[in-house]
């Protein structure tokens, strides 16, 4: 019997289930936190490995026309001061003259907003004023303005400031495009829901440079290939949608953004962002650098700026998508359970192998021999097999489906009777266990886990 819980308490379930089982912690717990940080444990960061491993096989290795990179966090100030970020990557902050907490203003609800009140303790709200995200600091040992640089709040300038080292390097023709993931950091006013909103996270950012003539094509293009990853990543296409951003509301650079949403239990919010940034970002660090980043049309005989269609992607965000769509309760054999559906290509753990009791040589040795084969072809991209044998078969098949292990493998007395003899195959979804011969394990497994 399914039983969905109320959305409130699936962040809370899932949060707590999270923690317990070694995913996302608090960040600096144990000193009380740093609000809007939150630290990957170890099956989170191989959460977190799968699906920008994915994003990376279908935007860099599978295509020949995308560069990747790995660009320093820190750039020079005038890197901030040509993209605009200096003067205005800002968001409207109100201040409580009573309690002093500071809040989003775009975020209030608008009859507070307009009235001026406090959601917290109904004080009078101050004047909005503009707060920039970017988090300062100075490089080297003088602390002067000269030495003043940013953690990036996007990963995106770095591409643009080696788009000519890549043109000069790899000679790419027009068009195409340089990927990079990496940490961003912004100093938001309201970090909230969990890993949604925080202040220091990870992107997978694309600069698809292209004639101007052709942009559409590829704009289109994008939308179906960030449908695509989604689908990648197991998340349910019903809760992805895409919201076009209306003409008076796009950023001043963009000429169309299209906002790809997710249904969070909190709500439908922004997942990932398309934005077509037009000759924007070359032409603003060209002025500014003096360094000219034209492309030549060897065919056409002309140069010109190429144009940029930028899909930017939140780790973390997806993460999010993923968990909560993954989170499910119901009851099996009599008992509630609450587990983790996560599609087999982002599960940190592909398949756990058992022997069915742990004080028995001959199914300890036979499992763990087992276990070398499976991990050798399983274990790939920050996912692994594991071999447990804590505490009963039914508590570890329990922890398996917590964590989103897809299949169980259990060794018994059977196996290990002769060569070719099977072994006790568990699904993790329906707890339906199937006979496998050993000799077809791996083959099972692999159809299974849809490779
Ligand atoms: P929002 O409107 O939610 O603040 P944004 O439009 O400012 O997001 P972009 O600047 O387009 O976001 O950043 C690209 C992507 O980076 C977003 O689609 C999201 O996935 C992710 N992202 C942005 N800000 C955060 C944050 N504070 N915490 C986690 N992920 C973020």
């Amino acid at each position: 019997m399914s039983n969905k819980p109320t959305q409130p308490d699936v962040m809370e379930n899932l949060s707590s289930l999270l923690k317990r089982r070694g995913f996302i912690f608090q960040g600096s717990e144990i000193y009380g936190g740093l609000a809007g940080t939150w630290d990957y444990g170890p099956l989170g960061v191989a959460l977190k490995n799968n699906i920008k491993t994915l994003w990376w096989k279908r935007f860099v290795d599978d295509r020949d026309d995308m560069y990747g990179m790995d660009a320093a966090i820190l750039m020079n100030q005038n890197v901030w001061k040509a993209s605009g970020h200096v003067g205005g990557f800002a968001d409207p902050l109100v201040e409580c003259a009573k309690c002093k907490r500071r809040f989003r203003a775009d975020q209030l609800e608008a009859t507070l907003r307009d009235k001026k009140e406090c959601p917290e303790c109904g004080g009078k709200l101050g004047e909005e004023r503009q707060f920039n995200m970017m988090f300062q600091t100075n490089v080297g040992a003088t602390q002067d303005e000269s030495s003043v640089s940013y953690l990036r709040p996007e990963t995106a300038q770095g591409m643009f400031v080696n788009f000519k080292n890549v043109l000069d390097t790899m000679h790419p023709k027009l068009p195409f495009g340089m990927a990079q993931i990496g940490k961003a950091f912004r100093n938001e006013i309201s970090p909230r829901d969990f890993i949604f909103r925080t202040r220091e996270f990870e992107q997978m950012e694309i600069e698809y440079f292209v004639d101007p003539a052709n942009w559409e094509e590829t704009f289109n293009h994008f939308v179906k290939e960030v449908h695509a990853y989604t689908q990648d990543v197991g998340l349910p296409q019903d809760k992805v949608h895409e919201h076009e951003i209306a003409p008076g509301d796009l950023a001043h650079y963009s000429k169309r953004t299209i906002d790809f949403e997710f249904d969070y239990p909190f709500g439908k919010t922004e997942l990932y962002g398309l934005a077509y940034r037009t000759d924007f970002d070359l032409k603003a660090h060209s002025t500014a650098s003096g360094t000219d980043l034209s492309y030549y049309d060897e065919e056409k005989k002309v140069r010109f700026v190429p144009h940029c269609i930028e899909p930017s992607f939140g780790v973390d965000r997806t993460v999010l998508a993923v968990l909560t769509s993954a989170y499910t309760q119901d009851e099996l054999g009599g008992e509630k359970r609450e587990y983790l559906k996560l599609s087999p290509a982002v599960a940190p753990i592909k398949v756990a192998v058992f022997p069915l009791l742990k004080n028995k040589d001959a199914l300890t040795a036979k499992a763990k021999e087992l276990h070398q084969v499976l991990r050798k072809e399983f274990a790939k991209n920050g996912s692994t097999v594991e071999y447990d044998t804590t505490g009963s078969i039914g508590k570890r098949y329990r922890k398996q489906d917590e964590i989103g292990t897809p299949f169980c493998v259990t060794v018994d007395f059977a196996t290990i009777e002769k060569d070719g003899s099977p072994v006790t195959v568990r699904d993790r979804d329906t707890g339906a266990q199937e006979s496998v011969k050993l000799d077809d394990l791996v083959s099972y497994l692999a159809q299974k886990l849809g490779r």
